[in-house]
Parts: C-alpha cells; structure tokens; sequence
C-alpha cells in the first residue's frame, strides 16, 4: 500500500550538485528536521537524500505528552488508562489524563512532513537515491550516491545503524506485531490498551503482550522481546500466532505487519558528520521510545542551524540518566528472569506523572531515586559492583 497517490514529494527546486546542507535519510529524524526548517522558512538550500521512491503506512509512533503539543494533529488515538501486568496475575491500571497514551500513524507522519517541506521552495529531495560515501572536503563534503555525486557544505546523517554498530548494542527490543480488521462479532470494546501484559520469559528472553484499541474495530497487538541478540520475524512467529488463538483473533484480517529489532543501549560516540535518529542514540536505552526524543533534537537542530549555520548531533539524556539507564539494562541483561518483577514494579508502584517523566526523558534525580526504591536493590547493587570491576 503507498501512502500516497499523488507525487507529494516532488519539490518546486530542482536539486542541484552543491547545497547549504544534505540531509542523508528521509526517514522519521531527516523528515522531522526538514519539517523544522520549512516552518522557519529557511532560504539556505537544503537536500534530502532517501533510498525509498514512495512511503508506506511502516510503523506507528507512541508516546505520553499534554494533550495539545507541536504534533497533536497527527495523534488519531489517545488513552488516558493503560494496563500491565504478569503472567497469570491480575492485570493493573494506571491513568493520566494529564499525559495521555498518544498515536501517531507513520503515514499521516510523512504526509504531514512532505506537505510542508513543499512549501519550501529551497528544500529540495533526491528519492531513490541512496548514500554509499561521505569524503570530507575542507569546505564541506563530497557526498557520492547511486545517483551521482553531490557537494555540501554541512551533513547530517540519520541512515540507521551500521550492522557494526548494531551487534554492539546490550540488548534489542524485537517485536512482531500487525494492525488488525476484527471479525464479525468482536469489537474493541473486547479490548483495552495494554502496554505490557503477560510479562514472562520467552526462550530466556524477557517477554509480553502490547495491545493497542484503534478505533471500532481495528487494533494494533504485538509480542515484544528484550532480548540478547535480534530475532528474525519466522522466529517470533508461533509465539505471535499463539497469542493471536489466545486472544481469538486467528480469523480477523491482518492489515500491515509491525516488525523490528530495536537496538537498545547501542553506544553512542559523537562523530563528523554529526548523526541523528537510531544511529545518533535516539532510543531511550531502558525503554526502546525515541519519536520524541527525535521531535525534541529536530526542534533544536533547526533552531541552531538557521542562527549558527552549523547542525547539532542528536541530543542525548543528561550523564546521570544514562548512567542509570545503562544500569538498568546491565540489571535486565544479566538477569532477564528479574525482568518480568521489575518493570511490573515499576509501572505498578511509581507513581503515574514520575513514570511518564522517567518514559519521557524528563525525570530528576529525585524521581530516579523514588523509582529505585520501588525496585529490588539487590540486583542494582550487584550490577553496579560488576560495572566497577569490569572497568578496571
Ligand atoms: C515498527 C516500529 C515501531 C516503532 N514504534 C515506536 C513508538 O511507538 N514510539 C517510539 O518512541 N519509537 C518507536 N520506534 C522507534 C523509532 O522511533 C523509529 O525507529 C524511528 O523511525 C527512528 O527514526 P530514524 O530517522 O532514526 O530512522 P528511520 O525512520 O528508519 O529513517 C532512517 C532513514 O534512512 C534511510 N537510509 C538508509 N540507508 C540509507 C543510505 N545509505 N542513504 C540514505 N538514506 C538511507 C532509510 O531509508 C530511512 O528513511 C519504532 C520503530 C519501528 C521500526
């Protein structure tokens, strides 16, 4: 399915060989920072180099933000009540109305970008086109691609991961998901939002269930891993068809596939050009969100850009955080069977606006030391004395 019908992507300016700044990848991070710079109208020129010819409708973004933000008109689905909850227990609830649950459809996401980065006759794109070589230049960089060579005085590159760099991460979040037709007499009033539900362990991986309601009859339900190494998606596939007989959805219709391994805990060193996105270290480690995380960078990039003439690499959480974060996930990587008991302490007893600044990327030091309390020491102590050891 394309997003689009019409040639949404064609901008007025015709690329040229040499620009101000090339954007390599036209993917959520590159689009975001296009999106930023047509809104303050640059006049610099601007290139978007992206491999795809066309968009589909590939994932959805989820994220805890006020009602009215930057992007709520794309937000098509908002919950204020979320669930979780072990295998086999009762599941629990957790409300905010002031930071709902939000969804936003990739594809309402691009088409949303796209419109306004035409708007900005020095924005140019390059589909189709993808990047092989960056050879740094006194002035700028040679950038050499499929489609021939290009010339630009600043890059930013968000192409993802190099496989490289990928295997190095501490753990992935794989999952295997699919946006779902209900068949004749269910609904989803069957159905609430689950965030992580029948938390276990899967093949000695942490493991559960994330179930979105979208709507009168549709949702969106995935098996999700924390796990030491990527899963391909044949691997997930009978955990993924049993959770569908559990939930009786065999017979509904499959509408699109939501699968991928996230690298969580990827290390991240500051390189030139200056990266973005997943390669940049965009994933909250503990957590695997990073839409917001993208928006945030994209906002002060372009800001940075149109005064200093320079971009700004992704930004990342301050140090204490990513101590902490690296913690938590040394915690889950060395004993994944504490998983389940962790992150059902953590969403049961923090309380509701600490957890959502902890998802967010906004907690203080207070709100971390509130959630360790609620969590089990033991296994932090024991982690941090490893971590101490292990560098010396
Ligand atoms: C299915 C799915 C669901 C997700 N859901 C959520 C969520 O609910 N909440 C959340 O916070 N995060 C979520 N994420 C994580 C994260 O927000 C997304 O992965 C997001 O798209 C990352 O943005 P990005 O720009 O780094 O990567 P992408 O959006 O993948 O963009 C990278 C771009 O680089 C291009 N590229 C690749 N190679 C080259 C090359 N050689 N030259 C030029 N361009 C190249 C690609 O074609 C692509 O367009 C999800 C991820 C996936 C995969």
């Amino acid at each position: 399915m394309h997003v689009h019908s019409t040639n949404i992507y064609k901008t007025a300016l015709e690329p040229t060989q040499r620009v101000d700044l090339a954007i390599i990848g036209g993917g959520c991070a590159g689009l975001s920072l296009a999106r930023e710079l047509a809104d303050r109208q640059t006049t610099r020129s601007i290139i978007i180099l992206e491999p795809r010819t066309h968009y589909q409708d590939d994932r959805s973004w989820c994220f805890w933000s006020t009602p009215e933000h930057a992007l709520s008109r794309l937000v098509s689905h908002r919950w204020t009540t979320w669930h979780f909850g072990l295998q086999g227990q009762a599941i629990e609830t957790k409300s905010s109305s002031l930071h709902p649950y939000q969804y936003i459809r990739s594809s309402d996401f691009y088409l949303d970008c796209w419109k306004k980065i035409n708007q900005c006759p020095s924005i140019a794109s390059r589909l189709g086109t993808t990047v092989i070589n960056l050879i740094k230049q006194e002035d700028g960089w040679n950038i050499e691609t499929t489609q021939g060579s290009f010339f630009a005085k600043q890059v930013i590159d968000t192409r993802p991961p190099s496989s490289t760099h990928f295997e190095q991460s501490a753990l992935y979040q794989c999952f295997l998901g699919a946006e779902i037709q209900l068949g004749h007499g269910i609904n989803t009033e069957h159905f609430t939002l689950e965030l992580m539900t029948d938390m276990r362990l899967l093949d000695g991986e942490f493991c559960f269930t994330y179930l979105l309601p979208l709507g009168q009859d549709r949702l969106l339900i995935e098996l999700t891993l924390f796990a030491s190494r990527p899963y391909p998606a044949e691997a997930l596939r009978e955990a993924f068809d049993q959770l569908l007989a559990e939930r009786g959805l065999t017979d509904s219709q499959s509408l699109r596939i939501e699968y991928g391994n996230l690298p969580m805990g990827l290390p991240i060193h500051r390189s030139d050009p200056p990266r973005a996105g997943l390669g940049g270290g965009a994933l909250r480690p503990s957590s695997g969100y990073g839409f917001m995380r993208i928006q945030r960078w994209a906002e002060q990039c372009a800001e940075h850009y149109c005064k200093q003439g320079t971009v700004v690499p992704q930004t990342l959480s301050k140090f204490w955080l990513q101590k902490m974060d690296q913690l938590f996930l040394s915690v889950i990587q060395s004993q994944p069977s504490l998983a389940p008991t962790l992150f059902n302490k953590l969403l049961g007893k923090t309380q509701t606006e600490r957890f959502i600044r902890f998802m967010n990327d906004r907690a203080s030091l207070i709100d971390y030391l509130h959630i360790v309390m609620c969590l089990p020491k033991k296994p932090f102590i024991q982690a941090l004395l490893s971590n101490l050891f292990q560098r010396k």
